[in-house]
């Protein structure tokens, strides 16, 4: 028994070694990039996501187990905007100086501003945190700028892998691209406005002809005025909104509210997908488990 336990633990020193010295650990922010990012390189590389299933990266407060997660990273992979800007102290605090891709910054990314008004994280990057983060929940981005992106920067780094990166490449472009014509074809003959709880959806809405009635907090913690909650439920009840958008990692409270007034049901959608579940675990599946959700929730809501 002694013996079995000190091999386990001598394994696990081996395991946490191999681990440390991994020639291509990468670390994306948010899970929805480490959903992409293992797709495309599968068991070539290690992925480690800083914030964790169920967690929102709006709130996100990293811990000092985070720094450790950094110290052998070869890649941080972050969104930009002002959402995962919490990376940099940590970065600056592991003295790590892993090659970053940041997805706002690629180029022909065109991110959308955000809302006027919404919330603006303090930051040295003004200009940048007045953009719109979400810019994954759009599947032709993803497509056309973060795969190509990141499977380049996946070859430099790993330039044996080269060839298998272009392929793995080639056949997540030609999913992505079955599912935007699967995403068309669910949300086809549906209602086009929709009311969320954050302003997560707007890519998602511009590429699919949606219409956003409002949100209720532009930025998870922006919790609305009394007035800002009657003239959303004015526009809401205009549109015929048949349903609010609630995300498994932020309160309903404030939504269940809204909807008693409204007389009408929460829908779940997923910004960012969940490792656990296997509808939502990879990015794909992630994206067309919220157009099912999205169709439920435009059901009856103005065209
Ligand atoms: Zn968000």
């Amino acid at each position: 028994m002694r013996a079995g336990a000190a091999l386990l633990v001598a394994g696990a020193a081996l395991a946490s070694a191999a681990a440390s010295a991994e020639p291509r650990r990468l670390v994306p922010t948010i899970q929805p990039l480490g959903l992409v990012v293992r797709e495309l390189g599968g068991d070539r590389v290690g992925v480690s996501v800083l914030v964790p299933p169920g967690a929102s990266p709006h709130i996100f407060e990293p811990q000092p187990s985070d720094v450790e997660s950094l110290v052998a990273a070869r890649l941080i992979i972050e969104v930009g905007g002002g959402l995962d800007g919490w990376v940099h102290p940590l970065l600056a605090a592991a003295s790590a100086k892993p090659e970053r891709l940041t997805l706002l910054d690629l180029p022909g990314l065109e991110p959308l501003p955000a809302a006027p008004g919404g919330h603006v994280d303090a930051g040295p990057h003004d200009a940048a945190h007045r953009l719109d983060p979400h810019a994954w929940l759009d599947p032709i981005r993803v497509r056309d700028v973060l795969v190509p992106a990141l499977a380049a920067k996946l070859a430099a780094l790993d330039p044996p892998g080269g060839a298998a990166y272009a392929a793995s490449r080639d056949r997540f472009v030609a999913r992505l691209t079955a599912l935007d014509a699967e995403i068309r074809a669910t949300l086809a003959d549906h209602g086009r406005s929709f009311l969320a709880f954050h302003g997560a959806w707007r890519y998602f809405a511009k590429r699919y002809d949606l219409t956003e009635v409002g949100v209720i907090e532009e930025a998870p913690g922006e919790e609305p005025t009394p007035r800002e909650l009657g003239a959303l439920a004015r526009r809401a009840r205009d549109a015929r909104v048949s349903a609010i958008l609630i995300e498994p990692q932020l309160s309903p409270r404030i939504a269940q509210m809204l909807a008693r007034d409204l007389g009408v049901a929460l829908v779940t959608v997923d910004p960012s997908g969940d490792p656990s579940d296997p509808a939502r675990a990879s990015y794909t599946g992630l994206m067309l488990w919220n157009a099912q959700a999205f169709a439920r929730a435009l059901e009856g809501a103005a065209r």
